[in-house]
């Protein structure tokens, strides 16, 4: 190994892992150095990208230190063109009255689904505060964790244990067909179950998406869901100022070619301009395409892992429309207050389902599904912020030629439930899964660095044999959504990383 290793650690990609991972070290006395491509630290967690986010947990927010940043809950509204939206805001009681207004039948129905859902979701974020077990190493630790895996599911009780297995690789349509007669109601869980992934409602898996979801939002379906006071990027600021009190060095518009390996282990990182730095673990918060193609090099992989990355599913599904506004929209039946929540137009699982299928063919639907969030900051116009669900990564025609109808498309969507809103825009940008693997370093562009699905998590994440936040090269871990438990502004995967690295040293 080189021996002027200036640090204990080099993480590569300030996003928000790789800052909690960093926090995480320096609070152990470790030496750590910060490298990201970007001007500034950050990556997705950016005002432009995310919307509505979960909670760090009390394990994320102690590792580094405490956050003090301020929550603020949002409603959810599922629009109808009728007017008749349904609005829920995670409290059984409210919930329930909302929904009785459109179905007294649905309102006792969703109570009960959800203290189920809820169990399940309990389970399923009970794995995720810690690395997973390594299939096929016979170490003790990783078989008490298989034990304690198997025991928490067991604790379920027979009968729920039994309904567990069943719906883990199910589809959402036919849970919520079974249990709901509102299509409104019906096409909200839907979304909520397959946003920022590849499943349609009807395709098998699309439940466990929705566990996931509510795993990290407090086990809930409705409530958990927030927006950072002052905007995201304060959660950014927040690590920032952390890792300055904690002496962790950040090195911006530093963008690693490659890692720098000796005797088969990482022993440091060049960057694009040639400049070389050393250090005794090398950490990548960069998805694990990138990671394994670019940093490592697939000179570098033996065939099963080529072939295991090459399978990696990372094809983001989800574009951003931004519109800047100079007065806000009126939208129909909907007051100040509203306007202040989650706004999601899906109407039903078929909507859905038909503006899944296009994009399996890299094709456009004319009607996307949409979350839509106002945004408003002091001394700005207000803008709305809009998650497109299903922008296809490339498409046929190539994303130039019809960046603009596709944008009219979803304007047009809107104006059902704003009829005002072409009056109120001034400027529009469109940021489809290319734009933002190309202006954040996100190969794919996909929200989760990975898909969420079952040969995609726990101790198959990002591939097998890399489950544990090591790769297949001594000395180089990983900190980013890609690994276990995924993407969303949790932290978890940082926290999770920095103890694999310093169970390592
Ligand atoms: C369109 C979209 C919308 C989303 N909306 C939400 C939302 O509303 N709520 C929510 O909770 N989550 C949302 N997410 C998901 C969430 O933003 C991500 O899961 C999370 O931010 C990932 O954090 P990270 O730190 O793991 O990775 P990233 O944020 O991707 O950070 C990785 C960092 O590594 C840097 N990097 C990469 N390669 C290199 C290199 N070679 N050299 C140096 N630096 C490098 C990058 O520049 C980047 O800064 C959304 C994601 C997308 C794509």
């Amino acid at each position: 190994m080189s021996g002027n290793s200036s640090f204990d650690a080099i993480i590569i990609g300030g996003g928000h892992n790789g800052l909690v991972c960093a926090n995480v070290l320096a609070r152990k006395n470790k030496r750590v150095l910060i490298c990201e491509a970007r001007k500034e630290c950050g990556g997705l967690v950016n005002n432009d990208i995310t919307n509505y986010v979960p909670p760090v947990t009390s394990a994320v927010s102690s590792s580094i230190g405490g956050m003090q940043i301020n929550y603020i809950p949002k409603t959810t509204i599922a629009l109808s063109e009728t007017g008749q939206h349904i609005r829920l805001v995670g409290n059984q009681h409210i919930d329930h009255k909302s929904i009785s207004t459109f179905s007294s039948h649905d309102a006792d129905r969703f109570n009960d689904f959800h203290e189920k859902m809820s169990k399940f979701s309990k389970t399923l974020g009970s794995f995720m505060m810690a690395s997973p077990p390594r299939i096929m190493n016979n170490s003790f630790s990783d078989y008490f964790k298989l034990f304690k895996l198997g025991l928490n599911v067991r604790l379920l009780g027979k009968k729920n244990f039994n309904e567990f297995a069943r719906m883990i690789g199910l589809n959402i349509a036919d849970e919520l067909e079974d249990n709901f007669e509102n299509t409104l109601l019906q096409g909200l869980i839907a979304h909520d179950s397959v946003i920022g992934s590849n499943l349609g409602p009807r395709s098998p898996g699309s439940l466990i998406n929705l566990l996931y979801r509510m795993a990290i939002h407090n086990n809930s379906l409705f409530g958990g869901i927030f927006q950072i006071e002052g905007g995201n990027d304060q959660f950014t600021k927040h690590l920032i100022e952390k890792c300055k009190s904690n002496n962790v060095k950040i090195k911006t518009s530093a963008s690693v070619k490659n890692c720098i390996i000796e005797n088969d282990c990482a022993v440091g990182v060049e960057l694009n301009n040639g400049e070389k730095m050393y250090a005794k673990k090398i950490i990548s918060n960069a998805d694990p395409r990138s990671t394994y193609f670019s940093l490592l090099g697939s000179q570098n992989l033996d065939t099963d892992v080529k072939r295991k990355i090459k399978h990696h599913r990372s094809k983001g599904r989800v574009a951003k429309l931004i519109l800047e506004l100079d007065k806000l929209p009126s939208f129909n039946n909907c007051d100040d207050i509203d306007l202040d929540s989650r706004m999601v137009i899906a109407p039903s699982i078929d909507y859905i389902e038909e503006t899944f299928n296009p994009s399996k063919f890299d094709k456009l639907s004319p009607e996307p599904t949409l979350e839509i969030c106002v945004k408003k900051a002091s001394n700005q116009n207000p803008k709305l912020d809009i998650q497109v669900q299903y922008a296809p990564y490339k498409t046929h025609q190539g994303w130039e030629n019809i960046k603009e109808s596709y944008v009219e498309s979803i304007i047009r969507i809107i104006s059902k439930y704003a009829p005002n809103i072409n009056e109120c825009i001034e400027r529009k940008k469109l940021l489809t899964p290319d734009d933002i693997e190309a202006e954040y370093n996100v190969s794919g562009g996909h929200w989760h660095h990975g898909e969420i699905q079952i040969d995609q998590l726990f101790m198959m994440r990002p591939i097998p044999g890399a489950s544990q936040y090591k790769t297949h090269l001594d000395g180089l871990f990983m900190c980013g959504a890609g690994t276990h438990p995924g993407g969303g502004l949790t932290g978890i995967s940082g926290k999770n990383a920095a103890k694999a690295v310093l169970d390592d040293f």
